[in-house]
């Protein structure tokens, strides 16, 4: 079964019917990212980048930043490398934080609220980004927004940085594409608003989940009640798929339910073409593709939208996935 799903690799990641989905890779660190083109990846959906802040002794400078990123884009080409800016709390701070601990890490200051309130931080992690932008095809994307304020003042944070540049003569490429992680209920329920403001989303299912239902994604005494197959998370997800395509502007999914193979035709029936993913999964999610039609995955999906609860539904989904693999 190995052998059979590698030589998928070359083959597209197209359904049955015709219609092409694009799988790409999500990283964390540099030395990963070939993997994903080994995996047959179309490129880096998330680059996860916390761990140039935690596994250093000091604050990740500039160069370090650099070199992270031009080593990762080196073999992609034009394929997107969505590079993603820290995302970081009290459970898990950069060195030398000024910050004491929250009490409540995961409402805290962290992510995209604590780079806004370190623009030094956050200013050498942008510079790298564009930097390295002339590169390849690098695209930056903010975690945690729960705001336009917030998204308003990340990008003029960037435009600044883009001034600096200028000012040098250092290259980068000023139309950049800019997008947010899509994790948050409020950055979900006004997604018609920031898709105006983006060029993509990216739903970050993970804590889209653990906000939503208010279960936290590491306790494991909730994990049964962690889970997309909620109707309160679909309701979600139908709703940012809607106004990403209303406002024309690319849509994916990055977090672990898009390589969950029993939720594959049904993302793919609420209208997701783009799933990123851990890239050992990439092959598997490929084959489940090139397995389905788009009309069975739109039956699928407007069947579970009749549906009330997370056991009937994820019995369905368990069932169909069944049925095809
Ligand atoms: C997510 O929240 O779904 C996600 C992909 O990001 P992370 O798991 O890094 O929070
Ligand atoms: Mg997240």
């Amino acid at each position: 079964l190995e052998h059979e799903l590698d030589n998928l690799r070359d083959k597209p990641a197209v359904t049955r019917d015709g219609v092409v989905v694009k799988l790409l890779g999500n990283i964390e660190f540099p030395a990963e990212a070939d993997m994903v083109l080994e995996k047959g990846g179309e490129g880096i959906g998330l680059y996860r980048t916390e761990f140039l802040y935690l596994y250093s002794g000091s604050e990740p400078t500039e160069e370090d930043h650099y070199e992270a990123y031009a080593q990762t884009v080196r073999n992609f080409g034009e394929k997107p490398v969505v590079i993603r800016t820290m995302d970081l709390g009290a459970d898990k701070l950069p060195h030398d934080s000024p910050y004491p601990a929250d009490t409540n890490p995961v409402l805290g200051l962290r992510s995209i609220r604590y780079c806004l309130q370190n623009l030094t931080l956050f200013k050498t992690q942008l510079r790298a980004i564009l930097r390295a932008s002339v590169l390849g095809n690098i695209r930056v994307m903010f975690p945690l927004i729960t705001n336009l304020q917030e998204l308003r003042q990340a990008k003029m944070i960037l435009r600044d940085v883009m001034e600096d540049l200028d000012e040098y003569e250092v290259p980068y490429n000023p139309s950049i594409p800019i997008g947010i992680m899509v994790e948050t209920p409020s950055a979900a329920l006004t997604a018609s608003l920031l898709a105006s403001e983006v060029d993509f989303f990216s739903i970050g299912t993970n804590d889209l989940i653990q906000y939503t239902l208010a279960v936290d994604r590491s306790n494991e005494r909730v994990a049964t009640l962690s889970t997309a197959a909620d109707p309160a998370v679909l309701r979600l997800l139908r709703s940012v798929i809607h106004d990403a395509n209303k406002g024309k502007i690319d849509l994916s999914i990055c977090g672990e339910v898009a390589s969950d193979p029993e939720f594959v035709m049904l993302l793919l029936g609420m209208g997701v073409r783009t799933l990123s993913m851990a890239s050992p999964m990439i092959p598997e999610i490929k084959q489940i593709v090139r397995s389905v039609t788009i009309e069975e995955c739109n039956y699928l999906a407007r069947k579970v939208a009749t549906m009330d609860s997370p056991r009937q539904i994820k019995n369905f989904l368990r069932d169909s996935a069944t049925k095809i693999l």
